[in-house]
């Protein structure tokens, strides 16, 4: 086991300071010293070719040097805080529906196919495959109800060497039969059941990577008992223990909400006062909330999915992003299969600029705009940090990933922007001066690159996916 020296163009996002407006660095040429257990050692930015060969010098001789080309850049590999892996699927189909007709015609159906654990098994290896190409190194999972078929699944990511937060999904009413539990105890027993598994699992592997997480699916799929008993069980693992599910996505199922919970004030309050609203609460859509939701979800320091293309595909709305950042919440961007038609986080990062464009298109001229994010289009910066850094502090990692740094997790996207890559949508500009090719190449990528320009995918130092891999 050595050392690992990454030698070339690195972009990296940076921490939010509430006095300036988000931002990123470019360093052309950057020398990154991972050590053997994939965390980053030594960052040297601005270094020239002199200096790298220097520093190899002066360092242990059996490292594996990595030298970019002008046309490669590393930067921190993407972030999905929300996804369904059993609903790829069924990628590409249903946008004709709103979410209540949509889970009941075209979602349930096809989570009911995961009863069967070969089914899931099958299905989930190329799922998995398909995201990390994609160059996502942590993903939120949710599974179905299925414990068997959710073991599965983690089976299959800690052999990928992905970093994921799984989940089985709580449902004890107002689901079809076959996809309900027999009872809030069930599920209960049956999520401590898979909590435990990855417990042992990342305790027999020495490794971290795969996370427990609680996954109420929705308020409507759960009754009062359900929702105490996954609370307490939250707690009794406390402080580790996450929790994901869904709020205010679609104003139908915001009305449902009311008739099932008459005595709450609003969407989150039925979560917080179940004791499920916290700093490890990842809320996902977030499109419909109310001010006293906003204030109360900024408290308590739950983190947001911001999920912009399952938002339009399903009609649901368009969530104010720029609000949520001025009160200051955590939010970061999911890809939410398949409500979102597109697995990858370059998707989400496109269609959450478009959101934020037409939320400036509905502000009304004559009121003159507040400083902040509220009503202006997200910048290349914005957008980068959501993927990145804004969702690692979503899923509370962000002292170990999303973006690079002496004594984080080296999880890293080396991106290919040259005609080599094969994706005619990016051309490459002047390279006179520097810093402006490569934030002109970071925001082709964004916006037209895709998997073929991901030529490795890093997680923890590991070289787990990309394009480079496939044969
Ligand atoms: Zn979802």
């Amino acid at each position: 086991m050595s050392e690992t020296h990454y030698y070339g163009a690195v972009i990296n996002p940076q921490e939010r300071n509430p006095r300036e407006p988000i931002s990123y660095k470019v360093y052309p040429a950057c020398l990154i010293i991972v050590s053997p257990v994939g965390q980053i050692v030594d960052m040297i930015a601005q270094s020239d070719i002199v200096d790298f060969q220097e520093k190899e010098r002066e360092r242990c001789d059996e490292a594996v040097t990595v030298i970019l080309s002008s046309d490669e850049f590393l930067m921190p590999g993407f972030i999905d805080t929300h996804t369904h892996a059993p609903q790829f699927p069924n990628l590409g189909i249903g946008q004709e529906y709103q979410l209540l007709d949509w889970l009941k015609d075209v979602t349930y159906p096809m989570e009911a196919n995961f009863a069967d654990p070969d089914f899931a098994e099958r299905t989930y290896r190329s799922v998995v495959r398909r995201i990390i190409d994609f160059g996502t190194t942590t993903c939120c999972y949710y599974g179905t109800v299925h414990l068997d078929a959710t073991k599965r699944l983690v089976d299959i990511v800690r052999d990928s060497g992905q970093r994921a937060f799984i989940g089985k999904c709580n449902m004890d009413r107002e689901v079809p039969e076959d996809n309900l539990e027999p009872s809030a105890n069930d599920s209960i027993q049956a999520t401590e059941q898979l909590i435990d598994y990855i417990q042992n699992l990342t305790q027999a592997s020495d490794s971290l990577l795969i996370h427990p997480i609680i996954t109420p699916r929705f308020a409507i799929s759960c009754t009062p008992e359900l929702l105490r008993g996954l609370s307490d069980l939250a707690e009794a693992y406390n402080p580790t223990l996450h929790i994901q599910t869904h709020i205010s996505e679609n104003l139908d199922e915001v009305a449902r909400m009311g008739e099932l919970f008459p005595g709450n004030t609003s969407y989150a309050d039925v979560y917080d006062s179940f004791g499920l609203l916290g700093r490890k609460t990842i809320l996902a859509h977030a499109v419909h909330l109310g001010d006293d939701e906003i204030d109360i979800i900024a408290k308590k320091e739950a983190g947001i999915s911001h999920c912009p293309t399952s938002n339009f595909n399903l009609t649901s709305g368009v969530a104010p992003v720029g609000k949520y950042l001025d009160a200051g919440i955590k939010i970061g961007l999911g890809t939410d299969v398949s409500g979102g038609f597109n697995p990858s986080i370059l998707n989400a990062i496109r269609h959450a600029s478009i959101a934020s464009k037409v939320i400036s298109l509905q502000h009304n001229p004559s009121d003159p705009l507040k400083p902040g994010y509220n009503n202006r289009k997200l910048s290349v910066a914005t957008l980068l940090y959501l993927a990145t850094l804004g969702g690692a502090q979503v899923c509370g990692l962000e002292d170990d990933i999303g973006s690079f740094a002496l004594g984080k997790s080296f999880d890293a996207l080396m991106v290919k922007v040259s005609s080599e890559a094969g994706n005619p949508g990016l051309y490459p500009g002047g390279k006179e001066d520097v810093d402006k090719y490569l934030r002109g190449m970071l925001e082709r990528f964004l916006f037209c690159g895709d998997d073929r320009n991901i030529s490795r995918v890093y997680v923890q130092g590991k070289l787990i996916g990309g394009n480079d891999c496939i044969e």
